[in-house]
């Protein structure tokens, strides 16, 4: 029997990345209607396929996920660097996003980040910023999927009177794109120094109505753990214990100051954390006690944070940087071994973004979203472990192809739903109004 399907892909290693963490030779995966329908040995003929990618001499893994970003912020890189977080904030990227933030600038940021994500590997994001839709629209353009957020904030739109407004937004949104494969919502208050109990509590409620994964910055900065005894006379993971957040389902970026009671709290509770090791490396804000974490069992994952704070939207990187870090940090090179850093960047971080049971491995009935990296290169050469390859040794210049939804996105390193070079034009042009409006 001789099923039409839409993709083949042939040959190389296939790593599952599923419970029983197979990794296959001489198979291959057939892909329909967006889905894995099978995968099964290469001289099976079942399958008659209209495009056919040959993978020998590659890796094949889940595409990578990218737990907290900031995609429209892409134009803002290399803007102002070598500064502490609060200054930044307060002194560069509130005051810009303040004057020049529209529809246009967000649109074209963000093809200009979903495009580079894909490059990266990454087939998926799980983002917040301003202007939903624009976002949305243009990582559907790309062929990126997202989780996308709107970061409420007491000095911006989103004053209390406001929020039962936005609960209904992210509603009507979930509505406007139900039938796009690709995009999905999240509910994103800022953070805690960012918003008012009165908001907080707000979301809260909204998430428990609609069931909708809550994104928040948590304990990124010393500084504002400290704020937050001093207002609230709790540590920042009890005072969202006390509003009633922390029992909800939750990806927590940064996660830098916290410690071992907050940290067993978090255990017991359906949240994740995003680490952000080179942003927080960056802006100096601190290294997180990975360690403490991985004692409790809570769920992490990795995130590039903003390209501003980074200034990168690498997570092979942060994979890489991660392990030694934390290797150091413990003083001990058996801690944090490639295969669980793979997991974090993929079956790991689908579960903390609530879609393990569609994505995160390859497995049949899964979504075909699938990262292949070439190992006909130098650098990749000669092959023992491929976890440790995609770790240590591989870079994004390693990704050839990125598959998202059953469709190539990326082939043979060249993006198939938008033209790179006129994504760098538009980038040029942009840094001309950006400097203009800044010296205002
Ligand atoms: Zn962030």
């Amino acid at each position: 029997m001789n099923k039409e399907i839409d993709l083949l892909i042939k040959g190389g290693i296939i790593l599952c990345m599923d419970n029983e963490m197979q990794n296959l030779e001489n198979y291959q995966i057939a892909i329909d209607n967006g889905r894995i329908i099978d995968i099964c040995p290469t001289e099976s003929k079942d399958y008659i396929a209209r495009k056919i990618l040959d993978a020998s001499d590659c890796i094949i893994m889940p595409g990578l996920i990218n737990a907290h970003t900031h995609l429209p912020m892409t134009y803002f890189r290399g803007l102002a660097d070598d500064l502490p977080l609060e200054i930044w904030l307060n002194n560069y990227i509130w005051p810009l996003e303040a004057k020049i933030l529209n529809r246009k600038f967000i649109y074209n940021a963000s093809l200009h980040g979903a495009a580079e994500m894909l490059k990266n590997g990454i087939t998926q994001i799980h983002d917040m910023y301003f202007d939903m839709p624009a976002i949305a629209d243009a990582c559907t353009k790309v062929g990126l999927r997202a989780i996308i957020g709107e970061a409420f904030l007491d000095s911006n739109t989103s004053s209390p009177e406001k929020l039962p407004e936005l609960g209904n937004k992210m509603l009507q949104m979930r509505q406007r794109y139900k039938d796009n494969p690709l995009v999905d919502f999240n509910l994103a208050p800022h953070s805690i120094y960012g918003c008012s109990r009165k908001t907080l509590e707000k979301c809260a409620q909204i998430a428990e109505e609609t069931g909708i994964l809550l994104h928040m910055h948590l304990s990124e900065t010393k500084s504002e753990v400290e704020q937050c005894v001093q207002d609230y006379g709790l540590k920042p993971v009890f005072y969202l214990k006390d509003i009633g957040i922390l029992d909800l389902p939750a990806v927590y970026a940064h996660g830098v100051w916290m410690d071992e009671e907050e940290i067993e709290l978090l255990s017991e509770v359906p949240a994740s954390i995003a680490i952000c090791t080179e942003s927080n490396l960056k802006l100096a804000s601190g290294i997180l006690p990975l360690a403490t974490y991985k004692k409790y069992g809570v769920n992490l994952c990795f995130a590039t944070d903003g390209v501003a704070s980074n200034n990168n939207l690498d997570i092979l990187s942060e994979m890489d940087v991660t392990a030694k870090l934390h290797k150091v940090m413990n003083k001990d090179p058996a801690f944090l071994p490639a295969v669980d850093i793979v997991k974090m960047a993929t079956c790991d971080a689908a579960k903390a973004l609530g879609i393990s049971r569609k994505r995160g491995s390859l497995e049949v009935g899964k979504d075909a979203d699938i990262c292949i990296l070439n190992l006909s290169e130098l650098e990749s050469q000669p092959l023992y472990n491929p976890y440790s390859h995609i770790v240590y040794a591989m870079t994004s210049r390693n990704v050839r192809d990125v598959i998202v939804n059953g469709k190539i996105m990326l082939e043979n390193g060249r993006l198939t739903q938008v033209d790179e070079s006129a994504l760098i034009a538009s980038a040029k042009e942009q840094k001309e109004y950006i400097l203009k409006q800044l010296s205002k």
